[in-house]
């Protein structure tokens, strides 16, 4: 229970609020430690509470009074950076003052330095765009008390070590520093010396390679079967949601043109996509208006991706690691979940690996695949997209005010509502989707008129 280590009341009732009935084991072990105050290195598999972890000690710690910064999370990517904001402003919910700003690259300078001026308490993001805003002095980190490194391993691959030792350089050397990594290369323990005072070493192992809630389906297959057989895949278990990886972004944009050929609703992620289409593609993905993307290992790592019912290794990947990482996208908060292998004859090699390592495969044939229908069937939603959001003050509740009180819609047609920055996404039942389109083309949402786009 949380109320073992935190004694704040509104903190618990959001917690209770947010669903968080027990802690998960990563969060048993950190926030103890965290709270008083100490060095941590921890490891825990994707999908385990890592970011309530340290987020609960960072909000707990914080003096709301002082506009100062005092807390940096450093992530990899601006899609992780995105999450955990997300995370720590539904966890913030217990105050009311809290300011969070998001720093990454992918978007414009001047409008974070508008945001910066006003002040902010914490910092979310890449270390790319922190070190800019640093090196222009938009942001000052003299009074910095804890810094994350969240997926330190993943920064480190991408290049980013210099960048975090001279955003740390510009931190007092008196701090907390939380280190979140799902592996340790010397790397790593290189950083931890240098950054880090009497850390503590927190490791949630997991005793077989993956959850046992996780079913693994091989088809041994020939490379040019493989795009009939993936088809007999989706027909056969119909999933609502199905990551398919690639190993690279080529193979990537191939296999997505070829199932929406065949009639899937399929969208791509991989790293050469704009920024927007890639926020674009995981919220249809997300909210129901596609069944499947196709990514590389882009998609595999940290993205809170939420009930992912399949995921298919197209083409298996490079190290058991990323295996790991990629079918624990299925499964998640102790679900069902399923995972179906392809390995050629190239591949045998590496899957030999992976069955001495332990990962327990059910072994099939294509010709044992049984599909339930001919024809995918269509997503269950459809986008809407608004020209209006945050900026426009535009919120979930006018839309969904607009969608039922004037137009007259049920509320259970309307899904998820995702307000960005300048949009509006309201998902809503196919067969609800011209109404609601045609509605919204020509009504008001708060006395405004707005563009309105149907996606998918
Ligand atoms: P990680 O960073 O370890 O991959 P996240 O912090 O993204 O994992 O958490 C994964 C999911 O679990 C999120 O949707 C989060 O809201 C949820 N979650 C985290 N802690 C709890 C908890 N104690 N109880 C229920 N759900 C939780
Ligand atoms: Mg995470």
């Amino acid at each position: 229970m949380f109320n073992t280590f935190i004694k704040d009341p509104k903190m618990l009732q959001n917690l209770k609020d947010l669903g968080y009935v027990t802690m998960t084991p990563i969060q048993k072990e950190c926030l103890p430690l965290a709270l008083a105050g100490r060095d941590l290195i921890a490891k825990a598999k994707t999908g385990s509470g890592k970011t309530a972890a340290f987020g609960l000690p960072l909000l707990l710690n914080l003096n709301v009074s002082s506009m100062r910064i005092q807390s940096i999370v450093l992530c990899p990517t601006r899609e992780l950076a995105e999450q955990v904001s997300g995370e720590l402003r539904r966890l913030a919910r217990f105050a009311h003052n809290i300011k969070i700003v998001t720093l990454c690259g992918g978007t414009r300078f001047v409008p974070q330095c508008i945001s910066l001026e006003h002040g902010a308490h914490i910092i979310v993001g890449t270390p790319g765009r922190i070190l800019q805003h640093l090196q222009e002095k938009t942001i000052n980190f003299e009074h910095v008390k804890t810094l994350v490194l969240d997926e330190a391993d993943r920064m480190l691959d991408m290049g980013f070590y210099e960048d975090i030792e001279k955003i740390i350089a510009k931190m007092p050397h008196k701090r907390q520093t939380l280190l979140f990594s799902a592996t340790f290369p010397k790397e790593i323990e290189q950083m931890c010396n240098e950054v880090q005072t009497d850390a503590i070493r927190v490791s949630i192992e997991e005793e077989a390679h993956t959850s046992p809630n996780i079913t693994q389906i091989c088809y041994s297959v020939e490379e040019h079967d493989k795009e009939e057989a993936l088809k007999g895949v989706l027909l056969e278990h119909d999933a609502k949601s199905a990551i398919i990886f690639c190993k690279t972004k080529v193979g990537v944009a191939e296999l997505q043109s070829y199932l929406v050929d065949e009639g899937f609703d399929a969208l791509s992620l991989h790293g050469d996509l704009e920024q927007i289409d890639r926020d674009e593609h995981l919220l249809l993905f997300a909210n129901g208006s596609a069944q499947i993307l196709v990514a590389t290992d882009l998609a595999s790592r940290g993205l809170d991706i939420k009930d992912v019912e399949m995921v298919i290794n197209y083409e298996l990947p490079q190290t058991m690691e990323i295996y790991t990482h990629r079918i624990g996208r299925t499964g998640r908060m102790g679900k069902e979940g399923l995972a179906v292998s392809f390995v050629t004859p190239k591949e045998e090699g590496f899957f030999e690996e992976l069955k001495e390592a332990n990962f327990n495969f059910v072994c099939k044939a294509i010709s044992e695949l049984n599909p339930s229908r001919t024809t995918p069937q269509k997503a269950l939603y459809i986008t809407l997209c608004i020209d209006g959001g945050k900026k426009q003050k535009v919120r979930a509740g006018d839309i969904l005010g607009t969608l039922t009180k004037d137009l007259g819609l049920e509320g259970s047609v309307i899904g998820k509502i995702d307000i960005l920055e300048k949009y509006a996404y309201v998902a809503i039942q196919r067969d609800y989707a011209d109404k609601a389109f045609d509605g919204l083309c020509s009504t008001t949402i708060k006395n405004r008129r707005f563009k309105i786009w149907k996606l998918g």
